[in-house]
């Protein structure tokens, strides 16, 4: 189960991971982009967390959409109408509930990257953030067929998340600026990858700990 206090805890423990990682992610960009990875997210997630607070009365539908406009109109590049998207789609698939089963928050990622897919068009092995949530929703699937509770497909959702990301550094970029660098873009980690590995990170480090205060 993830309820509506959790995701606005995850909303803003992404926030705080993301202006932690600021540098690390534009020191990424830098190698294989135009070093604004950082920056890009951090605007936005600034955002979002200055209007977390505004949102306590929404649905979790309505909370992601926010997100999602809050993202297109402040992030430039690539990145913000990609993960904008993921938001929008992430909401569309979660009308109306007040909380999300382990069936809905499958429903509510592969939603996000069904539109990432469309919107960017990239394929697993392209070296993007395609190649870090998608092993992690076929991890969060098999878990979930297993009869797996929330907490549990997500724990093995970021393992193969991570490993997924890993998986980046030896790829040649094939969608993006990186791909402007061709064989050069090779031997350094994604940084969209590696955001979408935080986000997914940050949604465990909330199970995690609404698990030990349950107990
Ligand atoms: P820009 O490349 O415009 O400067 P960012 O630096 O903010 O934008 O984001 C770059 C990241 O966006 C890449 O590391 C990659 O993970 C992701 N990305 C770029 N193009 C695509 C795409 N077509 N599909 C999915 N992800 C993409
Ligand atoms: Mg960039």
């Amino acid at each position: 189960m993830l309820s509506q206090p959790q995701i606005l805890q995850w909303l803003q423990a992404y926030a705080t991971e993301i202006e932690q990682n600021k540098t690390y992610l534009t020191e990424l960009d830098a190698a294989i982009g135009d070093a604004d990875h950082g920056i890009n997210m951090d605007r936005g997630f600034k955002k979002v967390s200055i209007l977390l607070p505004t949102l306590t009365d929404k649905d979790i539908s309505n909370i992601l959409k926010t997100v999602s406009m809050t993202l297109i109109s402040s992030i430039g590049g690539a990145s913000g109408p990609l993960y904008g998207t993921w938001f929008l789609r992430a909401s569309t698939a979660v009308v109306d509930k007040q909380e999300l089963t382990e069936q809905d928050v499958l429903g509510l990622l592969q939603a996000g990257l069904d539109g990432v897919l469309q919107r960017g068009k990239a394929q697993l092995g392209d070296k993007t953030m395609v190649d870090v949530l998608s092993p992690a929703i076929v991890a969060f699937e098999q878990a979930v067929g297993e009869s797996k509770g929330t907490l549990e497909a997500m724990q093995q959702a970021v393992a193969k998340a991570q490993k997924g990301l890993q998986e980046t550094i030896p790829m040649q970029a094939k969608k993006g600026r990186a791909s402007y660098l061709g064989e050069r873009s090779i031997g350094h980690q994604d940084p969209g990858g590696t955001s979408a590995y935080l986000m997914l990170k940050s949604l465990l480090e909330v199970l995690e700990s609404s698990q030990t205060t349950n107990h």
